[in-house]
């Protein structure tokens, strides 16, 4: 399998894994994060990291002082490989397990936004919701700012804003300060997977128009 883990230079942050491994962090974001560990070695490792000692707190009952060898008995677990969940669904195109798990194995439904851009909603709720974009080589996202975080991974293709460029692997963590106009990269599509807290606020009159059909 081809692997991007080298590429990748935009993580998830240690907050948000500990978050994610804790099972404390909403769904439409845990998505994204499964969906980023899957495809890379650095999180993933990070994420074994957080679940050990999340799981050695447990069963201590409560947190104590640790001996050192203890300690040298928890580093040593580290290093051993993780038993890994059956995965009933599989990468499929560029949409890995995770994507296909919520996908239910389906195929996105793609709907169109206009400029050739389209998006197919996975999962939306109250308090948030996380959909997949497809955006045309060298077409951009409308200008747009947030309410609560947008995260933000690309499964295909690249995008470039203001804050940086972002690659197969990338993932862009977007808070209320930001307001960016993504520009996918020419040549091949853009495909990301984008997680929000509440809904995006558009700036200019057509994506305000459009805001309703996007329905995030
Ligand atoms: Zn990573
Ligand atoms: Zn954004």
């Amino acid at each position: 399998m081809m692997s991007h883990t080298q590429d990748i230079t935009h993580h998830i942050s240690d907050e948000m894994i500990a978050a994610y491994a804790a099972g404390s962090l909403e769904w439409h974001y845990s998505l994204v994060v499964a969906t980023h560990v899957s495809m890379c070695d650095e999180c993933r490792a990070r994420l074994s990291a957080h679940e050990a000692a999340g799981g050695a707190v447990m069963e201590c009952g409560r947190p104590t002082q640790m001996s050192a060898n203890a300690k040298s008995d928890l580093l040593a677990l580290l290093d051993e490989p993780v038993p890994q969940e059956p995965q009933p669904f599989t990468k499929s195109g560029v949409f890995p397990a995770p994507v296909m798990a919520a996908l239910k194995g389906d195929p996105p439904k793609w709907k169109s936004l206009g400029f050739g851009v389209r998006q197919s909603i996975i999962h939306k709720d109250k308090s948030g919701s996380v959909r997949l974009l497809y955006i045309p080589g060298g077409q951009a996202v409308p200008e747009h700012g947030h309410r609560g975080i947008e995260l933000t991974l690309v499964l295909q293709g690249a995008f470039k804003d203001e804050t940086g460029r972002f690659g197969v692997g990338d993932v862009e963590v977007a808070g209320d300060e930001l307001d960016h106009i993504p520009v996918a990269e020419k040549g091949e599509a853009c495909i990301c997977l984008a997680a929000t807290g509440a809904p995006l606020r558009f700036h200019s009159l057509v994506p305000r128009i459009f805001q309703p059909i996007f329905r995030i």
